[in-house]
């Protein structure tokens, strides 16, 4: 008999304490071996004047026992208080947002009875770094930002996942036909690391194409790995359309500490009234065993909830005349699954998570070489409300330093000048791109006697992106998306 495990558990707002409550007997009686921390989150503390909603003592219990099983919490309404989930993700650096979106037909109503999908999202990058600015007056910017240390994290971590969970094949959403730098590093490291993975089946799909095919036919998908911004959009959309919304538990996973959830809220006009639905939370819990090496227990205590579900004991969110038998509180439906602990779905397919029972899932990243990085040119950003290319281009011309000579002008990403169309919409935003002269690499002090001259001249600069090639290969896009 192997040692408790110290777990954090926050109780949440609303419905919070009911689910959580019901999720712990059902996993104590299942036989999981925890010792609890309890913390306070939420409501009561962003309304006690702490903006993050979570109190240093609690971040401490967090760092420690590394594990947090986690209620839905109350966002106060207003300003000023910042999202706990975003907060605990960043602070705490859960790169990995994992979703099982799976339907249980014919007992939860859906229109995709054979859909079995795990949504792997990127969960610190691309356009959530929160960097943005107003650049000019009709123009703001939010910085996309991808690394292949974070990339290869999670695409790692998909394959790994897959693996360990008797997957057999893991697709990448990006949409590097247009964002070649960003979604085509995504996409570049989903090859390399696939090859590591040869016993699964492996493929790229652009991200529009894939979204439709995972609404229309979500049965051909089995773990699709994305970065940030797709993932969150298409995780709701497979947690919906497999019609476990309140079915759905997901795991925030970092290197460190991992935190494990139902995607709902708090639901707080069902507060208090042991109506609540407790699912969602208790299937976090059972990612959340597997994670934490009691994988038999998970896998014990979802087949019990599984057999639940088949004999119609539901809870009112998904009871309907004709399929279920029995409409029960949650109280009565933590009981229902405690009285089938030990027993198998006989019509839903039993879970088996014997092939996971090797604990936690760690990535390493590869180390990767030094480049020689050499500067080739610079895009400068100006703020010029004269909305005549044709000008523009003539009167920068005349400006180089260092033989870097203005190659081209584009206006929110189309090519303005030289030769551009006459039809084509100018905003006050243009970016203008030197490059060297001879071909050869350019200096940074050529770059910023550039700027030097330019603004002595009057133009006025927003911002610059140096152009730099890495052992030799461009690190920048050609302009107009190519
Ligand atoms: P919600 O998920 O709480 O509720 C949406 C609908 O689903 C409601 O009709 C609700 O009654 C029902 N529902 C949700 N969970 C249920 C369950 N377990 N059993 C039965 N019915 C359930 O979303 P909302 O109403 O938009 O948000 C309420 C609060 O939750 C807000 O303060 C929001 O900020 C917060 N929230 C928290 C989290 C989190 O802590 N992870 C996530 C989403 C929303």
């Amino acid at each position: 008999m192997s040692y408790p495990v110290p777990i954090t558990v926050a109780f949440g707002d609303g419905i919070g304490p009911e689910i959580m409550q019901a999720t712990l007997d059902i996993i104590l009686a299942g036989g999981a071996r925890l010792a609890l921390e309890t913390i306070d989150i939420g409501e009561k503390v962003y309304l006690g004047g702490n903006t993050a909603g979570i109190a240093p003592s609690a971040w401490e219990s967090l760092r420690r026992t590394k594990v947090f099983l986690k209620a839905p919490i109350t966002t106060p309404q207003g300003g000023g208080f910042k999202s706990l989930n975003v907060t605990t993700r960043k602070m705490l650096g859960l790169f990995a947002n994992v979703r099982p979106c799976v339907a249980y037909a014919p007992y939860v109503d859906t229109k995709h009875p054979r859909m079995d999908v795990v949504i792997v999202r990127e969960n610190e990058e691309d356009l959530y770094a929160g960097i943005e600015h107003q650049q000019t007056p009709e123009v703001v910017q939010c910085l996309k930002l991808i690394s292949r240390p974070g990339t290869e994290k999670i695409v790692r971590y998909a394959f790994e996942y897959a693996r360990r969970y008797g997957r057999k094949k893991v697709t990448c959403f990006t949409k590097d036909n247009i964002m070649k730098q960003t979604d085509g590093l995504f996409h570049a490291v989903f090859d390399e690391v696939a090859k590591e993975y040869p016993d699964l089946e492996n493929e790229h799909w652009i991200v529009d194409i894939g979204a439709a095919k995972l609404a229309d036919t979500p049965e051909i998908f089995d773990v699709i790995v994305m970065p940030n911004l797709y993932g969150d959009i298409l995780s709701d959309v497979a947690a919906q359309i497999a019609g476990s919304v309140g079915l759905a538990g997901s795991s925030n996973i970092g290197e460190e500490v991992a935190m494990f959830e139902a995607i709902h809220g708090s639901a707080p006009r069902r507060a208090g009234q042991n109506l609540a639905n407790p699912s969602g939370l208790l299937l976090g819990a059972v990612m959340m065993l597997v994670h934490i090496g009691q994988a038999s227990v998970a896998e014990t205590v979802h087949n019990a909830w599984l057999k639940t579900l088949e004999d119609g004991v539901h809870t009112y969110d998904i009871y309907e005349e004709g399929i279920s038998t029995e409409k029960v509180g949650t109280k009565e439906f933590a009981q229902a699954v405690i009285a089938r602990i030990g027993q198998q779905p006989e019509k839903l397919k039993p879970v088996s998570y014997a092939s996971a029972d090797t604990g936690a899932i760690r990535v390493t990243i590869t180390p990767q070489p030094p480049k020689t990085i050499d500067i080739v040119g610079v895009d400068i950003f100006l703020y010029h409300d004269d909305r005549d290319p044709d000008q523009l281009g003539e009167s920068l011309k005349h400006y180089a330093a260092g033989h870097m000579t203005l190659k081209m002008i584009t206006n929110r990403g189309v090519k303005v000048w030289p030769a551009g169309f006459s039809e084509t919409f100018c905003t006050d935003h243009w970016r203008c791109r030197f490059l060297s002269a001879t071909g050869q690499p350019s200096r940074y002090e050529n770059i910023i006697d550039l700027q030097q001259q330019l603004t002595e001249n009057g133009y006025r600069i927003i911002k610059t992106e140096n152009l730099c090639t890495f052992d030799g290969q461009p690190g920048f896009s050609a302009g107009q998306g190519a």
